[in-house]
């Protein structure tokens, strides 16, 4: 492969990532070149009428002579002045791009993610900008609501994620308690493909059933366990089978939920190990990250990485967020 120094491929991913999370310039040059590739354009206008205003930066508001920093463009056609930040979900931060990087580098990389403390103390940086940042890029990562539906064989299965703490758990009593109840969290994945969760308030039948038919292509064959709440959907998809976990039954043949299980597991270690407690109110972010790691796990961790930094792009006003909690 052609090594140019800039392209940020499969083979060179290793030796350029290291530079732009310590060199603000390179990293800069990193964003550029994963945005625009060689063809820089404007953000404003889309023309290619571009140029670099050398030795110029924005500082603190202000058009600035500064040394050694090659920050900011301007276009000819629409005179308007832009950096790569404009329109991407790291616009308006102050936190040098090096940490963007660094921070998309880590979330791409890490099995499980990664913390924002982790990230605060590698950057140096703030613990609310650290968490500002990783919730951008989980922004970054939210899935594509345009993306089409799953199909062949697809594993539905909910879980529950809360305090797990003996002081949490009433004694005497079966079940969380309903002042802190645990989330619940349905998913459906394909088997040997890609994987969708989202935060459901309730497990009862119609809930559940309204989340399969969100999710899933008509034409699949669904696979879940015994649950109530999965009784009657069947008629609506091609084939429908269940395996009875009450009576200890875990797969009979390709009849098996355990592709959602693993996907279960993995969830409760990243925030048992990595995270330690995630609120309510962010976990669907949490989920978005842990999909898309999914989602890509056939990539090596360079690919991966970039596809983050371009999903970074036109993401940044998506306050709309898909399976939150209302
Ligand atoms: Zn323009």
């Amino acid at each position: 492969m052609k090594k140019d120094g800039h392209s940020l491929s499969k083979s060179n991913v290793i030796e350029d990532m290291p530079l732009a999370c310590s060199n603000e310039l390179a990293a800069v040059e990193f964003f550029e070149k994963q945005r625009w590739g060689n063809d820089p354009c404007c953000v404003h206008c889309g023309s290619v009428n571009v140029y670099k205003m050398e030795g110029f930066d924005v500082v603190n508001g202000q058009l600035q002579r500064v040394r050694n920093k090659r920050f900011l463009w301007r276009c000819k056609d629409c005179k308007k002045q832009y950096t790569v930040r404009i329109g991407t979900v790291y616009e308006e931060s102050r936190i040098e791009l090096r940490h963007w990087a660094y921070a998309f580098w880590r979330a791409c990389t890490s099995k499980k993610g990664v913390s924002a403390l982790e990230i605060k103390r590698v950057c140096q940086i703030s613990y609310k900008s650290a968490l500002f940042l990783m919730n951008r890029i989980r922004c970054a990562m939210a899935p594509d609501p345009y993306d089409t539906k799953l199909s062949g064989i697809v594993e539905c299965d909910e879980t529950y994620i809360g305090p797990r703490k003996a002081r949490y758990v009433k004694v005497g009593k079966r079940g969380p308690r309903k002042d802190i109840p645990k989330t619940a969290v349905f998913v459906a994945v394909e088997r040997q493909g890609r994987i969708r969760r989202r935060i459901i308030p309730d497990v009862t039948g119609e809930t559940l059933k309204g989340a399969i038919r969100e999710e899933v292509d008509r034409r699949a064959c669904l696979v879940t366990d015994e649950a109530y709440g999965y009784r009657g959907i069947g008629y609506e998809f091609q084939s429908h089978d269940h395996v009875n976990h009450s009576t200890r039954e875990y797969a009979r043949g390709p009849i098996h939920t355990n592709t959602a299980e693993s996907s279960h597991a993995l969830v409760k270690r990243g925030i048992v190990g990595i995270y330690h407690n995630v609120s309510r109110e962010y976990l669907h972010r949490y989920l978005w990250h842990f999909d898309f790691l999914w989602n890509n796990r056939k990539m090596n961790d360079g690919e991966r990485t970039i596809l983050a930094v371009k999903a970074a792009e036109g993401k940044r006003l998506m306050y709309r967020e898909p399976n939150a909690v209302q």
